[in-house]
């Protein structure tokens, strides 16, 4: 992704209270922040966060946490608050490699990865967001009925994706590589910024469920 640096981004994040700046203290305790007891659900990279906060205002009782590393992009998202604010989304402005800082074994339900940067060289496969390496940190946070759920429009990574994911052991839920076409699959689907602008370019829209294995990876 091109990233514009806006000036003030890091200040408005760092002062927004839309945004968690104590996530790792939080581990453990996230439905205390919400109120409540229900489930969680998280976004790494949620770009400037349409896909969230449209979920967010379907899925009252569902908490959601959106994740993204740069400010210039979350700060979109923190405007868009401003303008609508809703109880059940907060944001993290950090890198999702540390995720099982932020996140007690089995306090996540769902994670969301929509249109994940390629990294098409091979010597970067490990900073995918489908690379075995962070399936690892996805188990280790989910819950035992916990799911990933993957969009791109981008075949090899989704065949990459496909790979990582019986290389780790998980289980496939579903598979589609034209989701737009896949009534089932798409049934309820929220299209991302990027889904908009690639799929209205006539590009397939790829889409894997999965879960992980049972008992500790
Ligand atoms: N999900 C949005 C969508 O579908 O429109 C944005 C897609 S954009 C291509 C990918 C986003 O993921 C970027 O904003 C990038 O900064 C973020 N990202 C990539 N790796 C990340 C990581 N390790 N931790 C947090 N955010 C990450």
């Amino acid at each position: 992704m091109r990233l514009k640096h806006i000036k003030g981004a890091e200040e408005a994040v760092a002062s927004s209270p839309f945004v968690i700046h104590d996530a790792k203290e939080r581990r453990g305790a996230w439905r205390e922040l919400f109120g409540n007891e229900g489930a969680v659900h998280i976004e790494i990279g949620m770009g400037k966060g349409r896909f969230l906060m449209e979920l967010a205002a379907q899925n009252p009782h569902i908490n959601y946490i959106g994740i993204e590393r740069y400010s210039s992009v979350l700060l979109r998202a923190i405007q868009k608050m401003e303008e609508e604010p809703l109880p059940n989304l907060y944001f993290l402005c950090e890198d999702a490699s540390e995720l099982e800082q932020f996140f007690a074994p089995g306090e996540v339900d769902l994670i969301y990865l929509n249109f994940s940067d390629p990294w098409p060289k091979a010597r970067h496969a490990r900073r995918r967001l489908t690379s075995t390496e962070y399936l690892k940190r996805y188990a280790a946070v989910l819950a035992s009925d916990g799911r990933v759920e993957f969009k791109t429009d981008n075949e090899t990574l989704f065949d990459f994706s496909l790979e990582s994911v019986e290389e780790a052991g998980w289980t496939l839920l579903g598979c589609t590589r034209n989701l737009h076409q896949d009534s089932r699959m798409n049934e309820g689907n929220i299209m991302t910024e990027y889904e908009e602008r690639f799929s209205s370019k006539g590009n397939p829209i790829y889409k894997l469920i999965a879960v992980p294995p049972c008992g500790p990876s």
